[in-house]
């Protein structure tokens, strides 16, 4: 099998991936007929709710990761707040196995770092670290682990098998019924604000546990300039800090709710245009590592309605590239190379996953995607591998287009 005429990470002469037994054999100069594309690593992402088990009315292991074959991703983490929740080996398990039968992608299960996501008592880490899916990423997603000690505990535990806590920075008495940013916008439409002193007070709390428990933290969705400071200050002291952003907080403002849409009714919420800024120069800068993508299916009816009995999330995966490209490459922010490291290197590396985020090159799993960076489309939600439309791009032009993507050599979308 020949992945040809491809530019590696936007970069030099055209060249032709031979590939062998799901391996990259060979790469050649190519003979141009048509302009390159380019070729990426495979994109991990670190954040992904596929909703299986308990709610397959919003998403499937099989189609969520469907919609991220399309998207170009290869390995996804798939979060733990299903129902029942990924608290146990035999859940997790079960995921694992639902995504190598669907054959998509490398399905990778995130374990909850509290039973039921309750936020009472550990839940099993150690038992789902061992397990054959091998968790390194504990996370009580969807709710935040606001309890100091069992956070703490939850690091200490984790540094046993190289884990890593991800945690959802939402201080849960200062955002009950919160509904959109605060802000001058949140009084005037009477919607209840979501402060960011809020998120970055947890962020602040939980670099300093880090700290003084010598572990891993990562945190999810960061979304306001505030978050972004408090990590930069982290790095810059030596804390073992990562840091995710949202394609839809790199690009989407609060500005959008004047509209009273829930499609854009998200946790974080949308943020003001210098948050937005901000979170753009953090991962310009790696103060945040990554771009994941929080993809949060959601049935019609659970976003169709109004604005605060609407649920929380929007679809990711198939456009996250795109919105990266129109962000940061675009605007000379990035790379296509930077790209590959945010999208696809630094996010295997954070969540351990071995056999992804590896260097295009002989003898290396032939995970790759392939992206024509100068088609545009127009973001059409039926026209979706996941079985929720609430994409809040719908209509939308857009840069770039994914070509095909390989899974150990094998098109999982093309
Ligand atoms: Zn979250």
């Amino acid at each position: 099998m020949k992945i040809a005429n491809v530019r590696l990470l936007g970069e030099g002469e055209p060249v032709d991936i031979e590939v062998s037994d799901g391996l990259i054999a060979a790469i050649e100069p190519s003979t141009p007929s048509e302009p390159a594309l380019i070729a990426l690593p495979g994109l991990v992402d670190l954040h992904t709710h596929l909703r299986e088990p308990g709610r397959e009315d919003a998403e499937t292991v099989r189609t969520g990761s469907m919609a991220a074959a399309k998207g170009g991703y290869t390995c996804v983490h798939a979060m733990a707040n299903t129902d029942p929740v990924a608290d146990t080996a035999g859940v997790v398990e079960q995921v694992w196995r639902l995504g190598r039968e669907a054959g998509f992608c490398d399905v990778q299960p995130v374990g909850a770092v509290t039973v039921g996501l309750a936020g009472e008592r550990l839940a099993e880490l150690g038992a789902m670290a061992d397990s054959v899916a091998r968790v390194r990423v504990f996370s009580d997603d969807g709710k935040c682990v606001s309890d100091a000690v069992l956070m703490r505990r939850a690091l200490e535990y984790v540094k046993a098998f190289d884990g890593v806590v991800a945690q959802h920075a939402q201080e849960p008495r200062l955002t009950e019924g919160a509904q959109m940013n605060e802000g001058p916008l949140s009084g005037e439409l009477g919607l209840t604000g979501w402060p960011a002193v809020a998120e970055e007070a947890i962020i602040a709390r939980d670099v300093l546990l880090a700290d003084h428990v010598g572990s891993r933290l990562h945190v999810c969705h960061l979304s306001t300039r505030g978050s972004v400071e408090i990590i930069r200050w982290a790095k810059g002291r030596g804390i073992n800090v990562t840091a995710e952003v949202t394609p839809h907080h790199l690009l989407l403002t609060d500005d959008l709710v004047r509209s009273y849409d829930p499609i854009y009714k998200v946790n974080p919420p949308l943020r003001s245009a210098d948050d937005v800024e901000a979170v753009r120069e953090g991962l310009a800068d790696g103060t945040i590592d990554i771009v994941a993508t929080d993809h949060a299916p959601h049935p019609m009816e659970d976003k169709e309605c109004e604005w605060d009995a609407a649920a929380f999330g929007m679809l990711g995966l198939e456009t996250a590239l795109s919105i990266v490209q129109q962000t940061m490459v675009d605007t000379g922010r990035l790379t296509w190379s930077q790209v590959a490291e945010c999208m696809s290197a630094k996010p295997a590396e954070i969540g351990r996953v071995a056999g992804h985020g590896r260097p295009l090159a002989v003898g290396e799993p032939a995970n790759v995607v392939v992206y024509d960076p100068t088609a545009t489309h127009v973001v059409d939600p039926t026209d979706t591998a996941s079985l929720s439309r609430n994409t809040p791009y719908g209509g939308l032009k857009l840069p770039g287009r994914v070509v095909a993507t390989y899974l150990r050599g094998k098109a999982t979308h093309d």
